[in-house]
């Protein structure tokens, strides 16, 4: 594809490759996990990235961000970036969140599979050396066990402007707080009635540095060690760690995390100095997440659309999530483009949706069939054509690409056409259907609009016309009259029923995390519209088609995973933005 543009993570990692940072670093603490050991000497020269989620959520837009730049710059500087799956928390995981990470990253196009070598981590498996390393920072006197509460722990922590208060259980002698450490690992003790602490600097201008908790007690099942463990390594803790296992170069994180960066520093270089770790060693990056307007993207808050059943599950097509995204029709080509697109920086900021929108739009133009459908039909009859006779007219697949063939369909007396198409008494620049006018029914004839029948309550019953037959489009005739008028049908008694979902923007506002309103009452109640349309006889509906119908947007055959034997065409987007 085209060059890449630049950022600021691009000129560092430039940098670091031309100052040789990785050539010839290895694995040089004590053993770290197997595969690490394998692959260290051969591939430290690279750059090594990960995208690292915790599976208690499906993967959302936001996340796409940050899949797109960590396997992107792995991919453009051939280095490798690793999946895994930061499942340190047992309370919220499952492995059906991991299986539906990996399709997703998966389906997205990228792959930790490197051929010598696959980068599929489970920080689980790290329990033990996040255990080992932190009897080390025991014996040497960085770490203690505390028994204050959480809440003391949090009221002595401080505020940014007044020092924190040091535990009374700080100074403890170290053989106290390993043989604490011990029995909490052993299961001896009872949630929340001790826990592990970083013994850094109470009076730290960044309260991340008072001291923070890293391990704590949770008598909980995980969902791949079962109950090995009754304690847990807080991801503060953890995450710095696996990264310098895993030989990370570029640990690259969203910009809430800059203020945790000393403390992902302090760890390692303990880690390093008490010879635990190689010299090697990884450095935090952060860049500003994605937020897209009118919807939300925090699992948290996707979560409770689900649970509540505001939404059809985490796949909804209305979800920000990236299966919600596929069943609306997006491709992955159209999710990295829009990542492309919005860049990566430092500053915080939103995008628009329907940048989101032209990127599924750039994506599709150039590739998909077009064809006709009717969302909103009314009876058009044409009085002068014959009762039960039809003919073919035809069409090209793809209006700039004629290798795509061409479509045929029948014309006949009854018509159907989008109630939009015609007005009874219209306003100025009105150039569709008005009694009077002349119009172009497209790849058909023109007509000219003599009448139509509506019922008490002024609804539109029916439309009559008259064709030219000599204007047929593709005859010698077509453009003996001009017309400005140009509007799509389908033939009734050849038109196929179908089911249609249009979709609206999930919430009413752009930013429904803005303000004290709960973000569950900023729920647009007309996010999804089921309507009986038509479409053209011959277009084929099979699962995952997609089509540009002509004038509406572009469409894709879902299948529902509930009842695989149920197919529905959702559009996708509009040709427009159409939001105001
Ligand atoms: P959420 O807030 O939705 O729960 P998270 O950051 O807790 O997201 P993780 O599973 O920890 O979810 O995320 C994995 C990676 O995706 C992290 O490196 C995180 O920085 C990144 N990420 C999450 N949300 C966004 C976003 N909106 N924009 C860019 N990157 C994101
Ligand atoms: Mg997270
Ligand atoms: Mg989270």
């Amino acid at each position: 594809s085209d060059v890449p543009v630049s950022n600021f993570l691009r000129t560092i990692i430039e940098k670091d490759l031309s100052a040789n940072k990785f050539q010839n670093k290895r694995w040089a603490g004590k053993p770290g996990p197997l595969s690490m050991q394998q692959d260290a000497p051969k591939d430290l020269a690279r750059i090594r990235t990960r995208f690292p989620p915790e599976p208690n959520g499906f993967l959302h837009i936001g996340h796409a961000k940050s899949i797109c730049l960590n396997f992107g710059l792995a991919r453009d500087y051939a280095g490798q970036c690793h999946l895994r799956f930061d499942d340190t928390n047992p309370e919220k995981e499952e492995q059906a969140y991991v299986d539906s990470i990996i399709d997703t990253v998966k389906w997205l196009g990228f792959d930790w599979n490197y051929g010598d070598s696959e980068h599929l981590y489970y920080a689980s498996d790290y329990f033990q050396y996040f255990y080992e390393f932190a009897l080390a920072l025991i014996e040497s006197g960085d770490a203690y066990v505390d028994e204050q509460t959480q809440e003391e722990i949090r009221e002595n922590r401080g505020t940014l402007t007044t020092p924190g208060v040091d535990s009374p259980w700080r100074n403890r002698p170290v053989e106290e707080s390993l043989k604490l450490f011990i029995e909490m690992r052993d299961g001896k003790h009872p949630n929340g009635s001790l826990c592990l602490r970083a013994k850094v600097d109470m009076a730290s201008p960044n309260i991340n540095m008072r001291d923070p908790v890293i391990y704590r007690i949770r008598h909980e099942a995980h969902h791949r060690t079962g109950s090995d463990w009754p304690i847990y390594p807080m991801y503060t803790y953890a995450h710095p760690l696996e990264d310098a296992l895993e030989m990370i170069t570029h640990s690259i994180c969203t910009l809430e995390f800059e203020d945790q960066r000393p403390f992902y520093d302090w760890v390692i270089d303990k880690l390093i100095a008490l010879g635990h770790l190689p010299k090697h060693r990884p450095h935090q990056y952060e860049f500003a997440r994605l937020n897209l307007n009118h919807v939300v993207t925090s699992k948290r808050k996707l979560k409770k659309l689900v649970d509540e059943n505001l939404v059809s599950g985490w796949d909804d097509p209305r979800m920000p999530t990236i299966m919600g995204l596929r069943r609306r029709g997006y491709t992955p080509e159209s999710i990295r483009l829009f990542c492309e697109r919005i860049g990566v920086s430092k500053a915080d900021s939103r995008i628009d949706y329907n940048i989101l929108e032209q990127a599924l739009r750039d994506d599709l133009d150039p590739k998909v069939d077009r064809s006709v459908a009717v969302l909103d039909p009314l009876k058009l009859i044409i009085t002068n054509y014959p009762e039960g006779q039809s003919e073919l007219c035809r069409a090209p697949k793809h209006p700039h690409n004629p290798e795509q063939g061409t479509r045929e369909f029948l014309f006949s007396r009854e018509l159907w056409i989008e109630r939009e198409d015609f007005m009874e008494d219209p306003p100025k620049k009105y150039f569709r259907l008005f009694p009077g006018n002349l119009v172009r029914l497209k790849y058909g004839y023109i007509v000219k609009c003599t009448g139509f029948k509506k019922d008490e309550n002024g609804q539109i019953l029916e439309v009559y016309a008259e064709y030219l037959p000599d204007t047929k489009s593709g005859t010698p005739g077509a453009n003996s009259v001009k017309v400005k008028g140009n509007i799509t049908w389908i033939s009734i008694e050849h038109a196929q029923a179908v089911e249609v979902k249009l979709y609206d923007r999930l919430f009413t506002v752009e930013n429904p995390d803005a303000g004290d309103q709960d973000f569950l009452e900023l729920l647009n109640p007309n996010s999804v519209k089921t309507v009986q349309a038509f479409i053209e006889p011959g277009t084929e509906i099979t699962p995952g088609a997609r089509w540009q119908f002509e004038r509406l947007g572009y469409f894709y055959v879902d299948v529902d995973p509930q009842d695989t034997s149920k197919m529905v065409i959702n559009r996708s987007t509009t040709l427009r933005d159409n939001w105001v």
